[in-house]
């Protein structure tokens, strides 16, 4: 087979890595100009961004090692009977790509994945070889996360955690039997034996010895994972709640939400079509209710009917609407964790507001300058100058948020 240069390689293996939801801009609704109209783009390929441990946004060379692979998962392109152009770097290739990148002050990291070649092994093997280069002879002190393979050799993966910031195994589909079906070669108990051993050499890195030593630095920015949605029937409610357990038993950073893209000839044998992209986007906003704003997963399952998320509103909003016995609150009075709960107030906000109002009483335009969204908030809080009236039971309150219904095509 002719090998093709390395700019055809780059464009077909940063390509290949768009599946890798594992972006500080992944869940966000996709926008891009390469139609003219417009300035920029959020959902190319090559460069991503992802948060720093000191909380920087940095931007990554997101590419795959190579797109072969000798497995065959249904929901992926690049599975062994798929029909997609193949390319390979070299260990030296990787190497060189994000050394120039990083000195022409493209990228700030690398961001690197890869399908199975040969073996476990022996693609995990390469991928630390390229960790390691970077680290000891480019004496690279960017960002690395590395895409860990979970059947290869436990030594291996403590290799990565060492030379990379963030490791991250996939757990692939929402429930095992999912995995069993779709990703036969891959083995549920395996990816989680390999979370658990990370979230455990994570651990015992933090520790000192007796003399006050440090032990070696392992993974500092953590572990995440990546769940697919709409390739198997998994509601929402049944992928938050593996998303809940996940976070508790492996002490992971984020879990990613990545919408099923149908392959042609995979289609075939998977059950759904593919969900809507809000679907994903749905499921971003729910995990952040669940993680940062107090809600349980029963409560974001009230609203959620059939176990699936409303698609028009934001799982906040929907669950105010479910409860409008509790609104409107008063913003000078109410408690950080029911201001927390107002549709249109972010953490910053309610920070702003619990600390403004320690100096004076709030008014409407307060909120404003804040940035509270109040053209949703506006309905569920009462303040100085401000009382929604009968806006919070009014029978029209979710129409006034969600998008019109659309004339369906008679032919
Ligand atoms: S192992 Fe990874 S790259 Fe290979 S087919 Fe499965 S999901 Fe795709």
């Amino acid at each position: 087979m002719a090998r093709l240069d390395l700019q055809k390689r780059l464009a077909i293996l940063s390509d290949a890595a768009k599946y890798d939801a594992s972006c500080a801009s992944s869940g966000s609704s996709k926008r891009d100009s390469r139609d003219g109209k417009g300035l920029g783009s959020n959902e190319g390929t090559g460069i991503c961004h992802a948060y720093a441990p000191d909380g920087r946004c940095i931007s990554l060379l997101k590419i795959l090692m190579t797109n072969f692979c000798i497995y065959d998962c249904a929901y992926c392109i690049n599975r062994v009977s798929s029909n997609v152009a193949r390319a390979r770097f070299s260990v030296e290739e990787v190497v060189r790509l994000t050394v120039e990148f990083y000195r022409r002050n493209y990228i700030e990291g690398l961001f690197l994945s890869s399908g199975i070649i040969r073996s476990p092994d022996e693609t995990m093997g390469q991928m630390v070889e390229i960790a390691r280069r970077l680290r000891e002879v480019e004496n690279f002190r960017g960002y690395i996360h590395l895409k860990t393979i979970p059947d290869a050799d436990p030594a291996l993966i403590e290799a990565a955690g060492r030379l990379a910031d963030r490791l991250s195994i996939n757990v692939e589909l929402p429930t095992d039997a999912s995995v069993k079906a779709y990703a036969p070669e891959k083995d549920p108990r395996t990816i989680r034996k390999a979370m658990a051993d990370v979230r455990l050499k994570k651990e015992a890195a933090r520790e000192r010895s007796h003399t006050g030593r440090r032990a070696p630095r392992f993974a500092p920015a953590g572990q995440s994972t990546q769940m697919i949605v709409g390739a198997d029937g998994a509601t929402d409610t049944a992928i938050l709640g593996n998303a809940t357990r996940l976070y508790a038993s492996y002490g992971l950073k984020r879990v990613y939400y990545s919408a099923f893209s149908p392959i042609p000839d995979a289609t075939a044998k998977l059950p759904l079509v593919r969900p809507p992209l809000e679907r994903e986007h749905r499921l971003y906003q729910a995990d952040w209710l669940l993680r940062f704003y107090g809600f349980d997963l029963d409560e974001i399952a009230g609203t959620a009917p059939g176990g699936n998320l409303d698609l028009d509103i934001d799982p906040k909003l929907a669950w105010a609407l479910r409860n409008r016995h509790l609104f409107p609150l008063d913003v000078n009075r109410a408690a950080r964790e029911l201001l927390l709960r107002v549709p249109g107030f972010g953490v910053k906000t309610v920070t702003r507001i619990l600390t403004t109002r320690r100096h004076r009483t709030l008014r409407y335009d307060d909120l404003t300058r804040m940035g509270a969204g109040m053209k949703k908030a506006r309905a569920f809080v009462t303040l100085g100058g401000w009382t929604p009236g009968a806006l919070t039971d009014s029978a029209d309150l979710r129409a006034r948020f969600a998008p019109p219904p659309e004339q369906l095509a008679l032919f």
